[in-house]
Formats: C-alpha cells, sequence, structure tokens
C-alpha cells in the first residue's frame, strides 16, 4: 500500500476518527482502526472497517433521533 499524499510505502497500524454525515447531523466516530501513513500520518480505513463504521453512525443516528 502506497500512500497517496506523500507516496510513502510505510504504514503502521493505528486508530483514526471518521465524521459521518446524515441529513442534518454529523457524527464523529472515534477509535476507527486504520492504516497510519508512517511519513505524514494520513488514515487508511479498509472498505470493511469503513462500512462498519456506516452501519454504526446510521444505528447511532437513529438511536438519537426525535
Ligand atoms: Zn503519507
Amino acid at each position: 500500500m502506497i500512500c497517496v499524499i506523500c507516496k510513502n510505502k510505510k504504514m503502521k497500524r493505528g486508530a483514526t476518527v471518521l465524521p459521518i454525515e446524515r441529513r442534518k447531523a454529523v457524527l464523529l466516530v472515534t477509535d476507527i482502526p486504520a492504516r497510519i501513513c508512517a511519513n505524514c500520518g494520513e488514515p487508511y480505513i479498509d472498505e470493511r472497517t469503513a462500512k462498519q463504521v456506516e452501519a454504526l453512525a446510521t444505528e447511532e443516528l437513529k438511536a438519537t433521533s426525535v
């Protein structure tokens, strides 16, 4: 995997934060497992994780909406 920002090939494991936007709300999902570029710190989330985060955010917003 190559970083699209700085073309660095070294990734480290880490966690990131992703804002999920819905019509009127933005939910900030924290502690998402991600690969972090060792050079510039750009986070990369794999597709499966991204889908899980989306599903989680949808559930959370459903639960909190009036
Ligand atoms: Zn980078």
